[in-house]
């Protein structure tokens, strides 16, 4: 990136709304939910479908990898240390300790590192954090909350991926419980029930809010 544009970058990025090289203002869509809901199968649906538009932001987190997950792609997986530093050296746009003594935030430096590459940021992110995002970035963000058919299904879904503990899978369906509350102050609420029918959903939001980008 050139000095000019990383300059514009920064100035748009104090202001709250980013412009890159081409001019263009880069958009945040936010996808969140109570874990389980399927908002990662949606979001890696989308980075599969429109890799050319928009670009996956990877969070902070103090929890470590699970499963196949793979640090600098999945999460930065940093110490609790490094986490405080660098919310002292306020480098988060927006941070939250999810479960008790596990901390999760979003970097600065993703966005600008997104958004000078021309494309829109994709967050996979919990209810709190999705929420804080759309009221500072407003207009430039579509905040969609992905809502489970049942918390019954979620418990299953949770259970089905493998991935926690029974105690972990008891905190999850208990903070889902209080998060589902959240559902209508999201710009829009989609049901993941069918998994096809979410993937078109998801979609189509998706390109009827960048659709400037699509005229061109
Ligand atoms: P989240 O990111 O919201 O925690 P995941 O995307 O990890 O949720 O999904 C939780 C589990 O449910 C995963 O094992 C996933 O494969 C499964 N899953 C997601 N959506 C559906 C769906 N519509 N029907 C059945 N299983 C689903
Ligand atoms: P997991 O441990 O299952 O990967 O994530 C736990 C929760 O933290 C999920 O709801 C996930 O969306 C959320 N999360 C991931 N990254 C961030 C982030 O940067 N900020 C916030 N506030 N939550 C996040």
């Amino acid at each position: 990136m050139s000095e000019r544009s990383r300059e514009a970058v920064n100035e748009a990025g104090k202001q709250g709304e980013a412009v890159n090289e081409a001019g263009k203002q880069g958009k945040l869509i936010i996808f969140s939910a109570p874990s389980g809901s399927g908002k990662t199968t949606i979001v890696r649906h989308l980075l599969g479908r429109y890799p050319e538009l928009i670009e996956f932001s990877i969070s902070a987190s103090t929890r470590p990898p699970r499963g196949t997950e793979v640090d600098g792609k999945d999460y930065y997986f940093i110490s609790k240390d490094e986490f405080l530093h660098r919310v002292a050296k306020e480098q988060f746009v927006e941070f939250e300790e999810v479960y008790s003594g596990t901390f999760y935030g979003t970097l600065k430096s993703e966005l600008e590192r997104i958004w000078a590459a021309g494309k829109h940021v994709i967050f996979d992110i919990d209810v709190i954090g999705g929420l804080r995002l759309k009221r500072k970035f407003q207009e430039q963000a579509l905040a969609i909350f992905v809502h489970p058919p049942s918390l019954e299904v979620l418990e299953a879904r949770l259970r089905g991926r493998g991935t926690d503990s029974e105690e972990k899978v008891r905190e999850r369906v208990a903070k889902a419980q209080k998060e589902l509350a959240y559902a209508d102050q999201f710009d829009v609420v989609l049901t993941n029930d069918q998994l096809e029918h979410a993937f078109k959903e998801a979609e189509r939001l998706l390109l009827d809010f960048i659709v400037e980008d699509l005229a061109q």
